[in-house]
């Protein structure tokens, strides 16, 4: 896949160098929203400003729409379900869920403002000989 919004939001690495990982801790634990402060690849700052990733939300919101109404018809009226059973299984679903979703709508959310660099090496090298 080539570098871009797609690949670096699915693959969930940073947008500028589609290499470092935005997530380092496992998916399924208590720190799952945990970032870097930095990527360990290209040095791209990943906490741009206090408040930042709140726009994620925005994201979320859209994908657990997105996750949600469809799997309701389809227990509701494809399943013939009631009501509490259907609840009962869509608030399951969202809770297991939960970290993915939470981790795909930052990546997202950071992809939007950050794109990718091509020129991410030589310019991390000069970085790299000013400091
Ligand atoms: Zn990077």
């Amino acid at each position: 896949m080539k570098p871009g919004f797609w690949k670096s939001t699915l693959e969930m690495r940073c947008p500028r160098c589609n290499r470092g990982k935005l997530f380092y801790r496992p998916l399924l634990s208590f720190h799952f929203a945990e970032m870097e402060d930095r990527c360990r690849v290209c040095g791209q700052d990943f906490k741009i400003e206090d408040g930042f990733f709140l726009g994620a939300t925005y994201v979320s919101y859209a994908i657990t729409v997105a996750i949600t109404v469809p799997l309701m018809l389809i227990l509701y009226l494809g399943l013939g379900l009631d009501y509490l059973p259907v609840m009962g299984i869509l608030v399951a679903v969202l809770i297991i869920l939960l970290p993915w979703i939470v981790r795909i709508s930052r990546a997202a959310w950071f992809n939007f403002f950050v794109h990718y660099d091509p020129e991410w090496e030589r310019k991390r090298v000069e970085e790299l000989l000013n400091d």
